[in-house]
């Protein structure tokens, strides 16, 4: 199968996961996460309809940036702070904020670019090691913290990524538990222009009908798309 044979595959599946769970497709987003592939793979699934785009890292965003069509980008992955500079006009939106250090250093560029940046707080809800992200105890004082101080950023909602599974169901309480951190999010009183929580990213190849079933707003799909990686 084609990229675009296969990206096209991958919308009809969220749109039937959305209809078993009552929800609007429309009200989820594919990001198309294209680390590891060409400018030429990536354009073959813009071509067929791909308007979001997710890279894991700055450099390989960078090096791809000018070669692909015009389209959305998404930084995914963890962040060094040194490196926002560099993506802050290129990117909608940072998936991967995990401290109120990386959110200043975002603010400071964003304020210097004349834009307001729109973040996802990461969560890791297993308390993995190997894994960034905060506690889930932690969310409401690290908002709270990037609420009041930076003005050119604007808490968007919450990523999280589950321990690698075997099964699509193994996620599903992971999934779960970050969509009621997300609902409770929306009932917190902070300023609007700086907090508007809507965007619950959640779901990757092995797992996005699950992440649509519990209310994910933005699935994340690789290798579903592009094939199998080949890190060099
Ligand atoms: C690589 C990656 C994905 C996509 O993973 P697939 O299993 O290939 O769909 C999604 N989110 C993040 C943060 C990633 O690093």
């Amino acid at each position: 199968m084609s990229i675009q044979d296969r990206y096209t595959e991958i919308v009809s599946r969220i749109h039937q996961a959305a209809a078993r769970s009552g929800r609007k497709p429309e009200d989820i987003t594919l990001v198309a996460v294209t680390k590891t592939h060409t400018p030429e793979e990536i354009n073959q699934a813009i071509d067929a309809g791909a308007t979001d785009i997710g890279e894991n890292r700055v450099q390989e965003l960078l090096e791809k940036y000018d070669k692909v069509k015009p389209v959305r980008w998404h930084l995914i992955g963890h962040l060094q702070t040194n490196k926002v500079k560099n993506i802050i006009d290129k990117v909608v939106m940072i998936h991967s904020v995990d401290s109120l250090r990386l959110a200043q250093e975002i603010n400071k560029r964003a304020a210097a670019a004349g834009l307001v940046m729109d973040i996802l707080i990461e969560i890791n809800s297993a308390m993995e090691e190997t894994k960034s992200g905060i506690a889930s105890g932690d969310l409401r004082e690290l908002v709270s913290s990037i609420t009041a101080e930076c003005a050119n950023v604007r808490v968007r909602g919450l990523m999280c990524i589950p321990p690698m599974a075997v099964e699509p169901e193994d996620a599903r309480p992971y999934f779960i538990e970050a969509r009621e951190l997300f609902e409770e999010m929306k009932t917190w009183d902070l300023p609007e222009e700086r907090f508007c929580p809507d965007v619950l990213s959640m779901g990757m190849s092995g797992d996005f009908e699950v992440a649509v079933e519990e209310g994910s707003t933005i699935v994340r799909v690789g290798s579903s798309i592009f094939g199998p990686r080949n890190y060099r």
